[in-house]
């Protein structure tokens, strides 16, 4: 039975394990950590329990279908129930705007609110799945860096559609051509943010996330974010992986241009196939640093999506006018953007998002108070001056957040832990502390993300948010399922 070796237990790292797992491989994990699950981790403090990085669960199905794959009922094992209001969203004149899940019910939100016909939400949102419709099978689904992939007809038929994606302007240029109201344009440019762009530089293909949030919905774990790691590992675990805590990889041992093994500490670890769920640039100059000429380096050199700074505040009260997600919109979003991607640093009134798992999950936090978990979006990791610019930053929040809902936030935190892009960077070894991988700024940049198999070494794979097809859980998720079936595909099982 071949061996395979996967560095790094984020959720790419186990779906990975459970995908081989299932095809009948034996499979070793290796984690830096002494916790599963990388950035969808959770933390307790003083009493409240956050999820650490993210918040928003979309595309349960690539979770549902790895226990189907195992020959479980998903629903014994992990649950979640569906959001009817999505986000809330808050502007500084005054606007309220809530995002239902019911396309219908939001287009009369937004006519009400904005005055914006309703049937221009609804051509929107068509637009929104028609690109989805032609690049969901090329450019999510399987591997761009295959033969295989071109030889089929679905996609020769999504080569046809490919004028329909939108490509050569930009998301904001393409949304202020569907709307007069600048709030809507600024509710649609958000969505850049899902991966860490920006809406003044991403291709207006982009405009296909609203459509998975519209359309397949948002939803909550019912045991928080946390529990999609925690059921995933449990699962693994009952197939047979091996998961090794606090076991740092610190070299790919190769023979010739082939991976033969992991060295961890003081051991060797022989290994058929080795997996990296490792962000893919650290993996190269870590673990393979002693070969340089096999780096890609036009591959590595790609921008960085951008990264995030996070306050997990216990707050004293709960506020019924919040919900689980809500957006506190900045007031000049061109100034913001310009100043993640342009300065590289924070604008002095960023767009804030709060999320509060305590209101679907009470026990996060003890009786009648919130958890608060509170991110902006920030530059990647470059060394900038990140205790200076926090503080700023916490103090910018604290103004924006205390004038729109009318209490002393400052005076509410019993609480506070602070994760700005250095620790993201340490903790999940994210280059540049970058959430989602490379960037989509550019409208090549879905071609340059790295392959998910190495053309230059043997036997080595790569998952996860910063390899094809890019970060955020669901695309990890289907990272998992690519690679695992161009092992199959390289590794044929004989029993
Ligand atoms: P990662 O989570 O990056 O984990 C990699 C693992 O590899 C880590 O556990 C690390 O310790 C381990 N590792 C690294 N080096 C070594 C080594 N040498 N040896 C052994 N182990 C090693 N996505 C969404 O879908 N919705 C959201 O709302 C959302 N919000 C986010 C908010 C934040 C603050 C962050 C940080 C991310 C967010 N994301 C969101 C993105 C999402 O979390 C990531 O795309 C996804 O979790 C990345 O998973 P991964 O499999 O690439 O591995």
């Amino acid at each position: 039975m071949a061996k395979a070796l996967i560095i790094g237990s984020g959720i790419a790292g186990i779906a990975t394990a459970i995908r081989l797992a299932v095809q009948g491989y034996q499979v070793e994990v290796f984690e830096a950590n002494s916790y599963p699950g990388g950035k969808l981790s959770e933390f307790e403090q003083d009493g409240f329990r956050f999820d650490a990085g993210p918040s928003l669960f979309t595309m349960p199905q690539y979770v549902d279908e790895l226990f189907v794959l195992a020959g479980r009922n998903p629903k014994e094992f992990f649950s979640y129930q569906k959001l009817d209001k999505v986000c809330q969203y808050f502007y500084e004149d005054g606007t309220r705007l809530n995002a239902f899940a019911d396309a219908e019910l939001f287009a009369r939100e937004v006519n009400n609110v904005t005055g914006e016909p309703v049937a221009s939400v609804k051509k929107y949102l068509t637009n929104s799945a028609t690109i989805y419709n032609i690049t969901n099978h090329v450019f999510l689904e399987q591997s761009l860096h295959r033969l295989k992939t071109f030889l089929s007809r679905d996609t020769a038929r999504s080569v046809l559609g490919l004028p329909g994606i939108d490509a050569f302007r930009t998301m904001h240029k393409a949304n202020e051509g569907y709307f007069k109201d600048d709030r809507l344009v600024q509710f649609y440019d958000r969505y850049a943010t899902y991966n860490g762009s920006n809406p003044y530089a991403a291709p207006a293909t982009l405009n296909v996330i609203p459509h998975l949030e519209q359309h397949y919905g948002a939803y909550f774990p019912i045991g928080g974010m946390y529990s999609i790691t925690g059921s995933l590992v449990k699962l693994a675990e009952s197939l047979g992986v091996i998961f090794n805590y606090n076991s740092k990889v610190d070299e790919i041992m190769l023979d010739a241009r082939k991976a033969t093994g992991l060295k961890v500490g003081e051991k060797n670890i022989n290994g058929d196939i080795i997996i990296s769920n490792m962000d893919v640039w650290f993996t190269y100059q870590r673990l393979l640093k002693a070969h340089p000429k096999l780096f890609p380096r036009k591959i590595l050199g790609q921008e960085r999506s951008s990264s995030a700074l996070i306050f997990y505040w216990g707050i004293s009260r709960s506020f019924p006018e919040l919900d689980l997600h809500n957006i506190f919109f900045s007031t000049d979003y061109k100034a913001e953007f310009d100043h993640i991607w342009k300065d590289k640093n924070i604008f002095h009134d960023p767009t804030i998002y709060l999320n509060i798992s305590s209101k679907y999950k009470p026990d996060d936090a003890p009786a009648s108070c919130e958890n608060w978990f509170v991110m902006i979006n920030v530059p990647a990791n470059v060394g900038q001056e990140w205790d200076t610019l926090v503080a700023t930053a916490r103090e910018n929040i604290l103004k924006k957040l205390t004038r729109i809902l009318g209490d002393d936030i400052e005076s509410l935190i019993l609480s506070e832990t602070i994760l700005d892009p250095r620790q993201i960077e340490s903790k999940t070894s994210s280059y540049q502390g970058s959430l989602y991988g490379t960037s989509s700024n550019s409208r090549f940049a879905a071609f340059l993300r790295h392959a998910n198999k190495s053309s230059k070494i043997k036997n080595l794979y790569f998952c996860g948010g910063s390899v094809h097809p890019g970060g955020g859980i669901p695309l990890c998720l289907l990272s998992a399922k690519i690679v695992s079936g161009w092992i199959a595909d390289d590794f044929p099982q004989t029993s």
